[in-house]
């Protein structure tokens, strides 16, 4: 198998139908073996049985806007594996008022929070695990075309995902030489609980299964797809990746 006894941490698992998931289910496939962490207790209660189901050995607060709990989380990690071969960030934010409207209205605290929270958390989470990622490691972090593009309503969060990519590339530089490496993967629109806070959704779900190459939207199974390759051997050459995983959709110049 791909991933045999590899050590994998999937943080942004919130029910079964986040990325997160599909991620997980996908490593777990190929044998890598797994933690979780929960952003606070309501989630808990949802990450608890998933992880049961998928056979995780620990769960854990972890809540990115402190840094105590980072720094928590890499203790429990080196405490229960000594190691990290697979560090999963499947994770965002933005208040709900931000993701409608005129993204000129967003706050000076809306656009803090969500840039803290969705961009700032990688680098906070690469700091804190570097002691412990084994050489050859894989950081995976997940990304969506707003932060390229005009993506009516996403506003606030393309601006946190075009600062996520650019932090993919200067982490891969600083922990290339370890050889570590560090890349995003740009999923097309899932309907998760954090998408449905975008309130252009659903025309945008439309909108790619009408005109996409594939012509059909993806699942979470095809970005864990693309996971697996990244966590493993097989992506050995590739860092500072944005991966599209979208049916083709970025490549389209006009519907
Ligand atoms: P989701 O709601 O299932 O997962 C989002 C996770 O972020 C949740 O587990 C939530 O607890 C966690 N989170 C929020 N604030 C946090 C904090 N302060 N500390 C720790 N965790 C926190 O939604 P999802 O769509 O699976 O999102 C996963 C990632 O995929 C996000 O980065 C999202 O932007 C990205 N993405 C989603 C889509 C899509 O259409 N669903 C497309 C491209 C990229």
């Amino acid at each position: 198998m791909l991933l045999e006894g590899k050590k994998a941490l999937i943080m942004g698992l919130a029910n079964n139908r986040s990325i997160a998931w599909g991620i997980a289910s996908s490593l777990k496939a190929h044998g890598a073996r797994l933690a979780f962490n929960y952003v606070g207790d309501a989630i808990k209660k949802r990450v608890e049985p998933l992880s049961a189901e998928l056979g995780g050995e620990f769960t854990f607060q972890c809540d990115v806007t402190d840094d105590a709990q980072i720094a928590n989380a890499a203790a429990l990690v080196k405490e229960h594996w000594g190691g990290l071969d697979i560090l999963v960030h499947s994770l965002a934010f933005a208040n709900r008022e931000d993701l409608v409207g005129r993204f000129i209205d967003t706050s000076r605290e809306g656009f803090r929070l969500a840039l803290d929270i969705s961009a700032y958390s990688l680098t906070g989470l690469c700091r804190a695990f570097e002691p412990l990622f084994t050489e050859n490691a894989s950081v995976i972090s997940m990304t969506y075309l707003g932060s390229t593009r005009i993506i009516p309503g996403y506003n606030v969060m393309g601006v946190a995902k075009a600062a996520l990519e650019a932090s993919v590339r200067y982490l891969a530089y600083d922990l290339g030489p370890k050889g570590v490496r560090v890349n995003a993967i740009s999923a097309g629109p899932i309907k998760t609980l954090a998408a449905s806070a975008v309130s252009s959704l659903k025309d945008i779900f439309t909108h790619v299964e009408a005109n996409s190459p594939l012509r059909r939207n993806v699942s979470t199974m095809d970005v864990g797809g693309t996971a697996v390759f990244l966590a493993s051997e097989l992506s050995r050459g590739v860092t500072g990746a944005t991966i599209y995983v979208d049916s083709g959709f970025n490549q389209i110049g006009a519907a």
